[in-house]
């Protein structure tokens, strides 16, 4: 019998007065849990399908040997997480997200060629610079310190080294003198900070470590965030879900009535060099195409536009229509990125939408042809302050041109006119602490149909 089976005569339900952090009252009235295994089940599960977490986990989810995120649901018949076999890494995907607008999500790659929120080689070098110019301790002979340290490590293998690279640089910056700890620190925070998207931090934390060989990097992720890694097969899988056609989550009320939303790609970038335009032909235009996949919503969020653009052209040239129910989205973060949107729009498809987070300032936006804007402030150590205005503003510009506005969180450093705002959720994301005018979540209604 296979763990976690409700048949298998282990199960028995929670105590009455049982506290477990990650149910609800509700779910903890109707959850099992293995006596054996300790697998715990949640009861009223959609049709067909389980949801799997580790009862001695005090945490509200369980890590997924797959594609690191947090979550994971798997269909009947399949064994518990921890005794899939490592080849089957191509089932290994979110089948339940906390991310607020979408149901879930499937990466056909990990990785990325980076972007402002994953450092290259030449912004580490110019922060540390920088950092050593604000300290006063700055030397021509350090530059090439600096240089040499970081130009023979990729931007992984430097946040890796960041304490080392630090002592080094510190060492040639003050020679003859006593380098304080917290002076380390603080510079290896200063290249830790312009580390800042979460799937590169993710990759850094379950990779493999250049300064721990022994380390195995895990399954399912690429083996450094650099080296775009495919994993074939995923979309697919995705596909087949079951349909969520008018299925009500009662952690997401806002999404209740539309088709199940899959997030494409949010552990890399599909549209990054190493990818081929064949890869995607296949496994993603294929995957959503197809018969079930019709069935859902696919949201493409990507930070190069224009390769989207030439990809929705190339694909044209070959008389392959873009699926209307493939979502092409891209971010912005600030003013200096509002151009992805022009390229956006080049984009031959039929419903177009924009992730503008996180949110580093006020922005104006083009946004005819837009169909969905959602905002959020920027969460985590190195959070900058998200002001609640900008939100509003673009949630005024959003009802001008008839496009969805979604507020998906204000952050970990949110202020009303400059004025700092405390809040229980460190991301921001309970828009119970919300002022009421800003509490909008709404989607393209196309989405419900
Ligand atoms: S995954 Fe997205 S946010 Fe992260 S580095 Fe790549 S493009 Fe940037």
């Amino acid at each position: 019998m296979l763990h976690g089976d409700r048949a298998c005569g282990h199960f028995q339900s929670f105590a009455p007065n049982a506290r477990i952090p990650w149910l609800c009252p509700v779910e903890l009235a109707t959850a099992q849990y293995c006596s054996q295994t300790r697998w715990a089940v949640r009861g009223a599960l959609p049709e067909g399908m389980r949801r799997k977490y580790s009862s001695h986990s005090s945490k509200k989810s369980v890590s997924c040997p797959g594609d690191g995120t947090k979550d994971t649901w798997a269909p009947d018949g399949a064994p518990p997480l921890s005794v899939r076999s490592r080849n089957q890494t191509t089932i290994a995907m979110s089948y339940y997200s906390f991310i607020q607008w979408c149901h879930c999500t499937v990466n056909p790659c990990m990785g990325c060629d980076g972007c402002e929120l994953f450092p290259c080689i030449t912004r580490l070098i110019r922060t540390i610079n920088e950092w050593l110019v604000s300290h006063e301790v700055s030397n021509p002979y350090v530059r090439k310190v600096i240089e040499l340290e970081v130009e023979s490590r990729t931007p992984s293998a430097t946040y890796h080294s960041r304490v080392a690279i630090a002592k080094c640089v510190l060492a040639a910056a003050l020679p003859g003198m006593p380098v304080s700890p917290r002076q380390v620190r603080d510079l290896a925070c200063a290249i830790a900070a312009e580390f800042r998207c979460y799937a590169a931090i993710l990759h850094l934390r379950y990779a493999k470590n250049s300064t721990k060989p022994h380390k195995v990097g895990k399954k399912g992720f690429a083996p450094t965030f650099e080296e775009v890694t495919l994993f074939r097969g995923r979309a697919a899988a995705a596909a087949n879900w079951s349909d969520l056609k008018n299925v009500n989550d009662p952690e997401k009320p806002w999404l209740d009535g539309a088709r199940r939303l899959i997030f494409l790609s949010d552990m890399g970038d599909l549209l990054s060099r190493a990818v081929t335009i064949e890869y995607i032909l296949e496994e993603v235009i294929g995957s959503v195409s197809s018969s079930e996949g019709q069935r859902h919503f696919w949201l493409w969020l990507t930070k190069r536009p224009a390769r989207m653009a030439q990809f929705s052209r190339w694909l044209h040239a070959q008389g392959i229509a873009w699926p209307d129910n493939l979502v092409a989205m891209t971010s912005v973060t600030s003013g200096d990125t509002v151009g992805r949107v022009a390229a956006l729009k080049k984009v031959k498809c039929r419903y177009r939408g924009l992730s503008i987070e996180p949110l580093w300032s006020a922005v104006k936006l083009p946004l005819d042809q837009i169909d969905w804007a959602i905002v959020g402030g920027e969460s985590g150590p190195w959070a900058k302050p998200f002001e609640l205005d900008w939100a509003r503003d673009i949630r005024t510009q959003c009802a001008a041109s008839g496009t969805a506005f979604f507020l998906k969180q204000i952050g970990t450093k949110p202020t009303a006119g400059g004025i700092p705002i405390r809040l229980q959720d460190r991301h921001g994301g309970d828009w119970a602490e919300w002022p009421a005018d800003l509490r909008v979540r709404d989607l393209p209604q196309a989405f419900r149909r």
